[in-house]
């Protein structure tokens, strides 16, 4: 079944030499090799004609609600999850503590596997049905991976991970759990990613790595359509994201613009993004104006370990477009971002989930973001995605004898007063 016929894409454009390519199996582009990342272009017109404030009214809200703007067929069976139209909340006293006029946290950990990245697996799921793919595999340390795995049990495709030496326990159990076919790789984050599509190459696999996926961008873009959606014309100033490949923060730009075109929202919110000290490509980048050089990666935000960021042209384009900014905080930073957006906030992110709440409060102090501006932090992943950070971030118990005067001790200890 060819279902692209029948969606609204019209072509692919090369974002580094602008080269138009045809829709179908395509990852980058011919000309450029991996650097070429390609971007999924639409009618706009004719999605506007059904695309309309009273149609959407009557929609189901999760990822598909924009259906014109996605590289599926509208009509297409989707996979049983919901994946999505996950909720934003205000979080005051955070705000107070951070000293910003309205802080609003989006949770991302809502989504089945307990991440953003359902939303480009997702879509990764969809093309490899189409494309006639049993099988779908990605090289990743941890999100992409677990998101794919449970995304392709859901609808009965196989699944091959193939995971560099070090990945988060939490991670690579999901994987298991869901069934993949899990591979260490002793070597690279780069070897994993050159294995993982050679294979694909060899055996016919659909390809969802990280970064160079044209579609799996666009699933990430429904985060950016859905905010449009959930704040209409009270669209914050910032919308601020943690950073690695850039997709994220790449997609969000995109369907935040594709919003402010086809007239949902009447100005656009600028983004920050926030990269850790330990990697921070981007933020150098951006602040040097060159082209990306790769650096280190060490970081306790394993998601966001990034030495060699695949779509930073993308990135930098929608963040400078949006009159945006980059900033890159400390692991002690992150490390206080998870206390403070769970006790603050109510919601446990992993330690690239609430980086950047990090980086919301560095771009106040630096008079980035000013004091009267709203700000939504969109939390990328769930806490308990990587219980050993959290740990180091909250401590342990301390256990005591089953009686009142070692409870009371205990509370003295602590300066908790009653009642
Ligand atoms: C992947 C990921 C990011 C960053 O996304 P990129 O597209 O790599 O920039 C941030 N947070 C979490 C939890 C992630 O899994």
């Amino acid at each position: 079944m060819s279902t692209s016929a029948s969606s609204f894409v019209t072509d692919l454009v090369c974002l580094s030499c602008g080269r138009r390519v045809p829709e179908g199996n395509v990852q980058t582009c011919g000309a450029c090799g991996p650097e070429g990342i390609l971007d999924v272009k639409y009618d706009y017109d004719r999605a506007s004609t059904t695309l309309t404030r009273d149609s959407l009214s009557i929609r189901d809200r999760d990822l598909w609600l924009y259906a014109e703007l996605l590289p599926v067929s509208p009509a297409a069976e989707k996979p049983p999850l919901h994946i999505g139209w996950t909720p934003v909340y205000a979080a005051p006293r955070l705000a107070k503590e951070v000293g910003a006029r309205r802080v609003y946290l989006k949770d991302e950990g809502r989504n089945p596997t307990g991440s953003f990245k359902d939303r480009a697996s997702a879509i990764a799921i969809m093309k490899a049905q189409e494309f006639g793919a049993a099988t779908v595999a990605c090289a990743s340390t941890g999100n992409a991976a677990s998101s794919l795995a449970g995304l392709a049990a859901s609808v009965g495709l196989r699944s091959v991970i193939f995971l560099p030496e070090h990945a988060p326990v939490p991670k690579v159990t999901q994987l298991l759990v869901f069934g993949a076919t899990v591979i260490k790789v002793r070597g690279t984050y780069e070897q994993a990613f050159d294995l993982c599509s050679a294979a694909c190459e060899r055996f016919g696999w659909y390809n969802r790595s990280s970064g160079t996926n044209p579609y799996c961008v666009e699933g990430k873009k429904t985060a950016g359509l859905e905010i449009a959606g959930q704040f209409g014309p009270s669209v914050p100033d910032w919308v601020v994201v943690s950073v690695g490949d850039g997709c994220t923060i790449g997609g969000i730009g995109k369907g935040l613009s594709e919003m402010y075109r086809m007239g949902f929202i009447q100005r656009m919110p600028r983004l920050l993004g926030v990269q850790a000290e330990g990697a921070r490509p981007l933020v150098n980048a951006f602040e040097s104006g060159s082209d990306l050089v790769p650096t280190a990666a060490d970081t306790v935000a394993d998601s966001i370990a990034v030495g060699k960021p695949r779509n930073w042209r993308r990135a930098l384009a929608q963040i400078r477009g949006s009159g945006g900014s980059m900033v890159a905080v400390p692991d002690d930073d992150i490390l206080d971002a998870i206390r403070i957006t769970a006790r603050l906030g109510g919601v446990f992110g992993e330690p690239a989930g609430v980086t950047g709440v990090a980086g919301l409060r560095k771009a106040i102090r630096s008079g980035i973001i000013a004091g009267d501006e709203s700000v939504l932090v969109v939390i990328t992943g769930n806490g308990l995605k990587d219980i050993d950070t959290a740990r180091k971030a909250a401590g342990d118990p301390v256990s005591i004898a089953p009686d009142i005067s070692s409870l009371e001790a205990e509370l003295a200890e602590r300066g908790v007063t009653f009642p």
